[in-house]
């Protein structure tokens, strides 16, 4: 049995061999089983690729996986995923926040028969309010939005069963975010709460633009029910105008203003047709959304690309 440990390094330079020395090295010699560690460089920028091949030129159980350019963390894991060869695959990010110690837990909890086992953040120990809002805000929206199954906190501190990673492996689609296909995907899940710890260096790299676009793209790829919203909102608002339209007729017309509200017909004209187009102008962009995904998955591109000369130990190309 072995297991593989997936980790998306993107500008880790800093805090990357205190993480892989100090906390997971000896975390790994403890576990019984062998192991393969998947690194997958993400296009960064600083000199993480120099010091992630230097591991794996000392230990061949250590594999770099290098991106030709930043894709993406969610890409990074897929990357990672594909690559994995072992009967358990454990993601994980490479800045600490997701104490290695915790890895015997998952280990545990996996061979107890969980095909897929989560870890759930739940307190932070160090996190802005607006990452703490948004996160809140994104998993309420979620629902709201018919994805019913997502444990709001559940993160990419991750172990999947080969028969998972299998079946994952078959996924194509561009806009993807881990963490939602994994509870399309069903099986069996268990969750493991844990306390998401501060970075050991380094900045975080997803920043407010990077979260949002993330959030909008997994609204999109999980959920049609953006869609459908608008033809419910476009309804209720043709309703209520025709209503308000008999009633200004009405109480103009038929009985003379008697509530004295002087309606002029200017007004609301206008005010309706300002009403309107924006209406028009959201529900269009919503279709343009979806269009675009329809766009980069009609272009059939790979998710990703591999800088072959710059990894190590990969296994060979089918
Ligand atoms: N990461 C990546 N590609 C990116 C951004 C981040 O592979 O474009 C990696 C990063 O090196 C880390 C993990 O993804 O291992 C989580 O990133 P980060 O700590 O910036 O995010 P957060 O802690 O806010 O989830
Ligand atoms: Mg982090």
């Amino acid at each position: 049995m072995k297991i593989s440990f997936v980790i998306p390094v993107y500008n880790e330079e800093k805090g990357f061999l205190k993480f892989y020395n100090s906390l997971l090295l000896p975390e790994l010699e403890k576990i019984k089983y062998d192991y393969e560690v998947i690194l997958v460089n993400d296009g960064s920028k600083d000199k993480s690729l120099e010091v992630i091949q230097k591991l794996s030129d000392a230990d061949k159980r250590i594999k770099v996986l290098s991106f030709s350019r930043n894709f993406g963390k969610e890409v990074a894991l897929t990357a990672g995923i594909r690559e994995a060869e072992g009967d358990g695959i454990l993601t994980m990010d490479a800045d600490g926040q997701q104490p290695p110690k915790l890895i015997h837990e998952f280990i545990k909890k996996w061979e107890e028969g969980g095909e897929i086992v989560i870890g759930v953040r739940g307190k932070y120990e160090k996190h802005g309010l607006i990452a703490k809002v948004g996160s809140k805000l994104f998993y309420a929206m979620l629902r709201a939005m018919g994805v019913k199954d997502t444990v709001p906190g559940s993160t990419d501190f991750r172990l999947i069963d080969r028969c998972v990673a299998d079946e994952y492996n078959k996924l194509t689609e561009h806009g993807r975010i881990t963490r939602g296909l994994m509870d399309w995907m069903g099986f069996k899940k268990v969750y493991i709460d844990y306390i998401y710890g501060n970075r050991l260096a380094g900045k975080p790299s997803y920043n407010f633009s990077k979260l949002f676009n993330l959030a909008i793209d997994s609204f999109i790829s999980l959920s049609t029910t953006p869609l459908v919203i608008f033809a419910w909102v476009g309804g209720f608002i043709t309703i209520a105008s025709l209503i308000l339209g008999i009633f200004v007729l009405i109480e103009e017309f038929a009985m003379g203003d008697p509530i004295g509200l002087k309606w002029t017909g200017t007004t609301c004209v206008s005010i309706f047709i300002t009403f309107l187009i924006g209406l028009v102008m959201i529900s269009q962009s919503v279709t343009a959304l979806y269009v675009s995904h329809i766009h980069a998955e009609a272009q059939g591109r790979p998710l990703y690309i591999i800088d072959r000369k710059n990894s190590r130990n990969l296994k060979k190309e089918k």
